[in-house]
């Protein structure tokens, strides 16, 4: 089932302008690309592929000697069934390995397919998020999928039967089939954190391949991963650097800024994102922690002149960052962030 219209990044649904942006830095090199069932595959280096176009997390592929190593999962089962069948595609060796760079459900909830024979890799707070038992309930899933789908349905019902247009309905029957097709998928998540923990670095040998897990702290989440794969020169990032604004709701906000320092740090020539696409320069690491840092002093002004964290949403202005993320179209930035930003401030008693 088509679900591609669904596999944009959720930190994005509540912005105004949905509009595919690029950062003008980035630099769109072509790839030689597989074309799966459900996936895309840009081959970036040799046994190394980007994957997209799958329900969530866009994925990486690290085609060992004698397995492969997976980076996210995506959203559903279904995605991550999908994303396994078209990786036989370029390789038919097994999967042994599987990263979650984060606990996000759009980059661990395909985890339930893979049996007890492949390793489940993630810093030790991705488990322990996991297994608090309410990721469903809460976000960020909860106003991404969990409730964003039966409320589009709702909608779609009511579009649908006040409709008198018969190619309107028809197209709007179309996408409720849609929308109903991905309420299924997240009906049958069954929430499986990572098998195997870590804290501060882990490495695979997988025959000639090393493959470096980091985390420098607190960052996007309470426990990013980026793989490093130090021959190839190549990292992948999960959320904690995109090529595009990435959701802030659950940031810890200056040692996110700090964790990028260090992932400037390493020898690499290529980033795999977790969303949007993959870039070379650097400076678009630095253009993102200039808007991290803007977003601190000035959601910190608006907070301390009594501005609720819902008009700050609404009012805070960060369009200087426009030219490196061109998402940024007007005033604003996304709710669930900016509340965080609240939440973050009172606890370091800056606000
Ligand atoms: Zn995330």
């Amino acid at each position: 089932m088509k679900v591609r219209i669904f596999a944009l990044g959720f930190a994005f649904a509540a912005l105004t302008s949905m509009a595919a942006a690029q950062p003008s830095s980035v630099v769109q090199k072509t790839y030689p690309i597989v074309q799966g069932k459900t996936y895309k595959f840009e081959r970036v280096a040799d046994g190394v592929y980007y994957a997209t176009g799958g329900f969530g997390s866009n994925n990486v592929v690290v085609v060992n000697d004698a397995d492969v190593l997976i980076v996210d999962t995506g959203t559903s089962p279904t995605t991550a069934r999908a994303f396994v069948e078209d990786i036989k595609l370029i390789t038919p060796k097994p999967v042994k390995y599987v990263v979650n760079t984060h606990f996000h459900f759009d980059h661990t909830d395909g985890n339930q397919i893979f049996g007890p024979d492949v390793q489940i890799i993630a810093h030790e707070f991705v488990k322990s998020e996991m297994m608090r038992g309410n990721v469903l309930d809460r976000e960020p899933y909860k106003s991404s999928a969990g409730d964003a789908y039966p409320a589009r349905i709702a909608n779609l019902k009511t579009q649908i039967a006040a409709e008198r247009d018969a190619t309107k309905k028809a197209a709007l029957t179309r996408d409720l089939a849609t929308a109903e097709g991905v309420q299924a998928q997240l009906r049958e998540i069954k929430v499986t954190p990572p098998t195997v923990t870590y804290r501060g670095k882990h490495v695979i040998q997988a025959g000639s391949q090393e493959i470096q897990l980091l985390n420098w702290g607190l960052a996007h989440t309470g426990g990013d991963t980026v793989v490093f794969l130090p021959r190839e020169k190549i990292v992948a990032t999960g959320d904690l650097m995109e090529s595009r604004l990435a959701y802030m709701g659950d940031a810890t906000f200056d040692d996110w800024i700090t964790a990028l320092d260090a992932l400037k740090k390493l020898d690499f020539t290529l980033i795999l994102p977790g969303h949007g696409v993959p870039f070379e320069d650097k400076a678009l690491i630095t253009a993102y922690q200039d808007y991290l840092q803007d977003v601190i002093v000035k959601g910190n002004q608006l907070k301390r002149g009594g501005v609720s964290a819902e008009d700050a949403a609404k009012q805070i202005d960060l369009t200087s960052h426009s030219k490196a993320f061109p998402q940024i179209t007007g005033p604003g930035a996304e709710l669930r962030g900016m509340r965080r930003l609240y939440v973050w401030l009172t606890e370091r008693g800056g606000g």
